[in-house]
């Protein structure tokens, strides 16, 4: 009697040449927050026993397991110590966590403490360099905002990689704020990465930042890493026809101030040291179905995002 899982299939983006190595499987997920979707976030179309952290709990991991990333990002944990910290590590993962500092997860009742970033690794593809926790700044003031970086190096081809998770300040009219934590949170990488290569220019250092932005592709914070001199690009893009637009949503929710349907979730990947190789695709409206997400079939209110990439050869 259980409801289907979406079915979901990988989209393989045509490179020219085949795939050398096992490429690098990378998921980005905010799987919302226990405490937020049954107290806060108010989804008058999805029944509370859809919302028990029992429920839940099962469909996160069921997810995560489906997919198996090498490199798992994770947004609204609030059970990083009790449940996804020891579980994945049993399964061979390594992981940091960051919570916000004034999570709005601790104002309700019953909640199981702070949510914030996580960012998990398999410990066999990769070695752990260094990991930071960052928080994010908007005009040099602290907000309540974080990034985890964790840099790695892939066991087998020795190549590093640096990988941020980040949530950016979520509702309208915050829009300056968001490109303000975006703008801090590539100034903290470009200093990271620079201090890997120790000043040699020629070394280009790969980077993944996954994140809810909380941002439309419209706004100014996907413009200023769009632009920035990292040299990056989205990888959900690659879905698209034409290669250049972004999935028509990330995120489908029916709150009792209305629906909410748009792209908020990226992955950005620097494109002269990464290719995409596959990208899993977005379920269609029929299948997330009349009262949207989450629901008996899917945990949160976010879409995972799962991409297959590959280091490119080093010119
Ligand atoms: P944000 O505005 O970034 O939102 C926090 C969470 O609320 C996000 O996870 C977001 O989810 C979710 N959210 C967004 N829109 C809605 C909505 N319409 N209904 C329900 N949930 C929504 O919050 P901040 O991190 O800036 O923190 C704000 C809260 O934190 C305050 O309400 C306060 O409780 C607390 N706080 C306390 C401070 C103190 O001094 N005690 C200081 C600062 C904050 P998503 O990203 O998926 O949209
Ligand atoms: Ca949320």
């Amino acid at each position: 009697d259980r409801p289907p899982h979406l079915h979901r299939n990988f989209v393989y983006i045509n490179n020219g040449d085949d795939i050398a190595s096992i490429p690098i499987r990378v998921m980005q997920w905010n799987i919302l927050a226990q405490a937020l979707g049954v107290g806060v976030d108010n989804f008058v179309r999805c029944p509370l026993e859809a919302l028990s952290w029992s429920r839940r709990r099962s469909l996160i991991l069921e997810e995560i397991l489906a997919y198996r990333p090498h490199i798992l990002c994770l947004q609204e944990v609030d059970h990083y110590y009790d449940t996804f910290q020891p579980v994945l590590a049993n399964l061979g993962y390594s992981s940091h966590f960051y919570p916000k500092p004034w999570s709005p997860c601790l104002d309700i009742e019953g909640n199981s403490g702070p949510d914030g970033c996580a960012l998990f690794f398999d410990e066999s593809r990769f070695e752990l360099l260094d990991s930071v926790n960052i928080r994010l700044s908007a005009m040099m003031i602290p907000t309540n905002q974080v990034a985890v970086v964790t840099t790695l190096r892939c066991r087998s081809s020795g190549r590093y990689v640096c990988v941020a998770a980040t949530h950016l300040k979520a509702r309208s009219g915050w829009e300056w704020f968001r490109s303000a934590q975006g703008s801090d949170l590539l100034w903290h990488l470009q200093n990271l990465v620079q201090k890997l290569v120790g000043g040699n220019s020629n070394v280009k250092v790969p980077l993944l930042i996954c994140g809810d932005f909380n941002a439309v592709p419209s706004e100014e914070v996907y413009r200023r890493f769009a632009t920035s001199p990292l040299g990056l690009d989205s990888a959900y893009k690659k879905l698209s026809q034409d290669g250049v637009s972004e999935p028509e949503y990330t995120t489908w929710k029916i709150r009792g101030t209305g629906e909410c349907c748009c792209t908020l979730d990226y992955i950005w990947y620097t494109k002269d040291t990464l290719r995409v190789d596959a990208v899993l695709d977005i379920p269609d409206e029929e299948q997330i179905g009349p009262n949207r997400l989450p629901s008996y079939s899917y945990p949160s209110d976010h879409l995972s995002l799962v991409c297959d990439f590959s280091f490119r050869e080093k010119e």
